[in-house]
């Protein structure tokens, strides 16, 4: 008699957002039991829509910042996959309390809640801009000091902290993804996104922030999720750090041309409001090594320009 293979009791913050529901979307193929904890502020309904009614998923509307909501919600869950925060870097220079709301004290309540309920593994979506303007390029796992330069990216580098300290503390599992900039379908946010619509409101012409020449690596969410499920599942000590990132960079003229060409424009001229970064808080050069990831047996064949060149396509498709 075949046994059946137990599937995992797996709790998505934010599985209504951009990556987490791509996160979802893996999740359900391989048929664990998904409940997505969200309250909507960017994630999308559509996002999610093609779940509702299976009997392994279920929906909750929720705010991480109501404690007793995420406290309720972790009974009995095996692992999370905490992917929500506000993950507009932008936002930190004219609301200083957004990002320590919306992540720091949003991740606490998470990790008190698996705590509480005894949840013995987690895994986090943090970011490049943990390392601040690092003078290591590609940046490793080990860089350091980290000195972010952005509210968002203290926020995070605040939440790993919460959650290593957390993991050794109260014997929990814990995995940190440091991304660099995801890009895909169903993305909402971003200089693609951004630009796209400018274009759309001015075919003529667009205006670059910075000189245009901010080089950053680009992955593609397809590739970002593949990545994410292969160190789980290959990965096990009691805090597991991964950089996760295409290997070369694209700037932010580059792309420019990319989205101009992908929408058969013509003739567009290009501005820029000056300085060498997009706005106070932006890391001008971003790329991660992700020899760490090659070594465990993941690596990925995608550059930045095709994760843009695919991105541009869905989003205009
Ligand atoms: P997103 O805004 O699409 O997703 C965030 C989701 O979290 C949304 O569905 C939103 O409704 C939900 N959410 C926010 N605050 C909440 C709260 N208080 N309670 C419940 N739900 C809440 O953003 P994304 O780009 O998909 O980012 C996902 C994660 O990846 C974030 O943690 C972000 O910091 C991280 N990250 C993203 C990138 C990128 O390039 N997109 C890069 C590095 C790190």
């Amino acid at each position: 008699m075949k046994t059946e293979i137990q599937k995992e009791k797996i709790l998505v913050t934010g599985g209504a957002g951009f990556i987490g529901s791509h996160i979802v979307d893996r999740l359900m193929e391989t048929g664990n039991k998904v409940i997505v904890f969200d309250n909507f502020s960017s994630g999308h309904m559509e996002f999610i829509e093609q779940h509702l009614g299976k009997p392994n998923f279920t929906l909750i509307k929720g705010d991480l910042l109501n404690a007793e909501e995420i406290y309720a919600a972790c009974e009995g869950i095996d692992l999370v996959y905490h992917v929500a925060a506000n993950p507009d870097v932008k936002l930190g220079s004219v609301d200083t309390r957004v990002h320590f709301d919306q992540n720091i004290t949003a991740t606490y309540n998470v990790l008190e809640a698996m705590r509480r309920n005894n949840v013995p593994n987690i895994v986090f979506t943090s970011t490049s801009t943990v390392y601040g303007e690092a003078e290591v390029i590609p940046t490793p796992e080990e860089y350091g000091p980290l000195v972010p330069i952005s509210l968002y990216g203290a926020s995070k580098l605040a939440c790993e902290a919460l959650i290593t300290s957390y993991s050794h503390t109260f014997d929990m599992k814990s995995w940190i993804f440091r991304f660099a900039n995801i890009v895909g379908d169903r993305g909402t946010h971003g200089i693609i996104v951004d630009f796209i619509q400018k274009l759309r409101d001015n075919p003529q012409q667009l205006e670059i922030l910075g000189d245009g020449r901010q080089s950053k690596s680009y992955l593609h969410v397809s590739e970002c999720v593949k990545a994410i499920m292969f160190v789980v599942n290959n990965s096990n000590e009691a805090v597991n750090i991964f950089n996760v990132g295409s290997e070369d960079t694209i700037n932010a003229t580059e792309i420019g041309e990319v989205i101009v060409e992908e929408m058969g424009l013509e003739n567009v001229e290009f501005t820029y409001t000056g300085g060498n970064r997009g706005w106070k808080g932006d890391v001008p050069r971003m790329l991660l090594e992700v020899e760490k990831l090659k070594r465990l047996g993941w690596n990925s064949g995608y550059s930045s320009e095709r994760s843009v060149r695919e991105t541009v396509h869905s989003l205009l498709h």
